[in-house]
């Protein structure tokens, strides 16, 4: 056996827990050594029993004097009952639901129990300690009891226990085949302790401290290995070449000149920024980060006009094709005096505006569209992911635009350049999440950053409140006033169908109920047929249909309220957050959010952008039922900030990174998550990396350290 041993190859790993493992990821007996503890108890100081306290941690040792087992109360409970014996005295000790105990402990056993004391009728007692017997070897050293334990994350039906007794034996036998990806330098520099004592002391500590020393190594460790994949893949981007399209300032001048509104000095200098770079030989890779509404989708088209007036093609690359669609008419519209070529490409429709006919919308087959592609006939073309598929090739791509792909990672990316003959495409990616610098400086670390920290004048701020349960109905009351003036409301429930009985069945859920999530088919039901029945309600969710969506969002989306004559035949949208990004219907004035508590911030302020994009005043109510204190912080940071960015970095103090995109995508380690809101962490880590790099870049000197980034990259796909 080695470290890369499949676990099924683990003596007591039957098929059962194999399968409970793999959920987790854990394969190989490597993984199971990483698969780290959340928490620890301090059970490490032995009480003599005469001198045991209520409610403290404690830890007895002596031997079995009686162990019995019965069942009580009509029963329904099995209890396990013992005396256990000291020098300085005995204590009586209960187990409930564990009457196979009889058959572990015998009479007589020298044994370690842990846990905390309680005091009853007979005097103090040990209500469920954990147990263990103590052996006659004189290597002899305790797992569950008498020392720091490990508490691992119990989900999957995966007992700390189990988990213990496994991995101990594991750590003896390969702990100290571990290899230290770190090189000593680096060790030596911060501090931190070598791999073989680190993964024993992070499972079982000798001191809390140690245990503290140990989880620091390895969440600079993993940090480290983010930073070094993310710089040498910054590195490689920088030697590799791509066309330089010269600033057209001329046109540029113009374009600006042609819009309705006047730029956002914010918007100039993002603009600025990607015209510059776009000039140079190699590829730009550049984050233009902004606010919902902050204007994004002009500058990336001041970019477009450029790549495309010096011979060149762009792509432009929208999340949904609900997007998509909008995207082709925004840029159509702003780009259209300057008679280009633009095709929508979707996983359905295909369409492509020509001025060779007179700028109308015609429809062509798909095989046609991707012949006008490859050929360079067609210098604009919007899309859906379909745009990286298989056969669409482009004559001459030079500039690819991604908007809120928040998966779009360094792989997708690569994907893209096949496209293109020889030369990579210039990259812009867009997205309204406003990173705080920490996360973007590590997940983000390949790319430049530009910022518009500025929303376009003139906007009336968005009225946030929370409304408490009993004035749901005055909620509702203006709801209805504002329909009849002929806006439109966006009504988002945390999910689509409504929660299983299961769930509520665990003690947690059972709180107060509050768990109980609103679900969209049951609130559309509410709403159409009770609330407002005189009103038309419509619902979106992902699991539609992608026609019946398209067919939804249009007609919610379709000009003006019908009391003002306009023609859209939805009023009220009852969504899932699938409507989160970039949906522009600036006739909606009213955003309400069911079950607030359930989102991060950065999300509800996402939300509430989806209105406040007219002239008219508009509103966002967040229902919550929840008590907690944390989500009410939260709620009030929202009400008090319209500052995403600001947003954000609270977000990322309150409730961590995981918000701020689906951290399940990316794989990465949960200590490594953690350790992406410390911000002297990050810098750290990052300053080392690039030390390295600058010493050794393709780390020839560091072997194992080359092996672990690749091995890292596998597993994490950073956006
Ligand atoms: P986002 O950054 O969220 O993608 P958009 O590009 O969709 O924002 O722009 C939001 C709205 O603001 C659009 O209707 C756009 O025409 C308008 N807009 C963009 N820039 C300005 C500006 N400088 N002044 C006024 N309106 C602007
Ligand atoms: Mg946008």
């Amino acid at each position: 056996m080695n470290l890369s041993t499949p676990i099924s190859q683990v003596p007591r790993v039957g098929p059962v827990y194999q399968k409970k493992l793999k959920r987790l990821g854990v394969k190989t007996i490597q993984d199971l050594l990483y698969h780290f503890p959340h928490r620890y108890e301090d059970f490490s100081n032995v009480t003599p029993i005469a001198k045991i306290n209520a409610n403290q941690n404690c830890s007895i040792k002596g031997k079995i004097l009686k162990i019995e087992a019965s069942r009580t109360w009509k029963k329904r409970i099995s209890l396990t009952q013992a005396v256990v014996e000291d020098k300085t005295g005995a204590i009586k000790v209960v187990w409930f639901n564990q009457p196979y105990l009889v058959n572990v402990l015998k009479k007589g056993d020298s044994v370690i129990m842990s846990g905390k004391a309680g005091w009853g009728k007979d005097g103090f007692f040990l209500s469920n300690p954990a147990y263990e017997k103590i052996s006659l070897d004189e290597k002899f050293s305790p797992t569950h009891t008498g020392r720091i334990i490990p508490v691992y994350p119990e989900t999957e039906g995966l007992s700390s226990r189990w988990l213990r007794y496994i991995i101990k034996p594991l750590l003896a036998a390969f702990a100290n085949s571990l290899a230290d990806p770190l090189p000593e330098k680096v060790r030596r520099e911060n501090d931190l302790l070598p791999i073989k004592e680190a993964i024993w002391q992070i499972h079982f500590p000798d001191s809390l401290d140690l245990a503290k020393k140990a989880r620091a190594r390895f969440s600079f460790q993993d940090l480290f290995f983010i930073q070094l994949w993310v710089l040498k893949e910054r590195m490689r981007l920088a030697g590799e070449k791509s066309i330089a399209i010269p600033l057209n300032l001329d046109l540029v001048k113009r374009m600006v000149e042609s819009l309705p509104f006047k730029l956002t000095d914010a918007q100039r200098k993002a603009a600025w920024q990607i015209l510059k770079d776009l000039e140079k030989p190699r590829p730009m890779n550049r984050l233009l980060e902004g606010d919902v509404g902050s204007g994004k989708t002009v500058v990336a088209a001041l970019a477009i006009i450029n790549v495309v007036k010096a011979g060149y093609q762009a792509a432009f690359m929208a999340p949904t094709e609900i997007l998509a669609k909008q995207h082709f008419k925004t840029v159509w519209d702003l780009l259209n005096k300057f008679k280009i070529d633009v095709g929508l490409l979707t996983g359905k429709s295909d369409k492509f505006y020509s001025r060779k006919l007179k700028n109308q919308e015609i429809e062509i087959s798909r095989k046609k569209l991707m012949e006008k592609a490859k050929n360079g006939e067609i210098q604009l073309v919007i899309g859906t992911h379909a745009l990286i598929q298989d056969k669409v090739k482009f004559g001459n791509l030079a500039l690819v635009v991604l908007d809120e792909q928040h998966r779009f990672g360094v792989e997708q990316r690569a994907k893209l350049l096949h496209n293109s003959k020889g030369a990579i495409p210039h990259l812009l990616s867009m997205t309204a999440t406003p990173i705080p610098r920490t996360l973007a400086l590590t997940i983000y670390g390949d790319l430049d950053l530009s910022l518009i920290d500025q929303l376009p004048k003139g906007r009336k701020k968005i009225i946030t409140k929370v409304i408490p349960p009993n004035e749901r109905k005055s909620a509702y009351d203006f709801i209805r006033k504002e329909v009849k003036k002929g806006r439109q409301v966006f009504v988002i429930c945390p999910r689509i169908d409504p929660s299983s009985r299961a769930k509520l069945a665990t003690g947690q859920e059972k709180k107060g109920n509050w768990n109980e999530a609103k679900a969209v088919k049951e609130e559309y039901e509410n709403l159409s047929k009770k609330i407002f029945p005189d009103l038309r309600v419509g619902m979106l969710h992902g699991k539609l249909p992608a026609q019946e969506k398209e067919r939804i969002m249009r007609d919610f989306s379709a000009k003006g309220g019908s009391a003002s004559g306009g023609k859209n035949k939805i009023d009220i949208l009852v969504s899932t957050s699938v409507v989160e990004v970039g949906v522009d219907v600036p006739n909606a004035t009213v955003m309400m959010i069911e079950g607030a508590e359930r989102f991060g911030l950065a999300q509800l302020h996402q939300f509430r952008g989806r209105v406040g994009r007219s002239k008219y005043q508009s509103y966002c109510f967040l229902f919550t039922d929840s008590p907690a204190k944390k989500t009410n912080l939260r709620l009030k940071a929202l009400i008090d900030s319209e500052d995403g960015f600001k947003l954000a970095e609270k977000d990322l103090a309150i409730r961590g990174p995981g918000d701020f995109t689906g951290r399940r995508q990316w794989g990465i380690p949960d200590l490594a998550m953690n350790a992406l809101s410390n911000m002297s962490l990050v810098e750290k880590t990052r300053q080392t990396a690039k030390e390295i790099l600058e010493e050794d870049p393709q780390l020839k000197k560091y072997p194992l350290l080359r092996e672990k980034v690749s091995n890292f990259r596998e597993r994490i796909h950073l956006e």
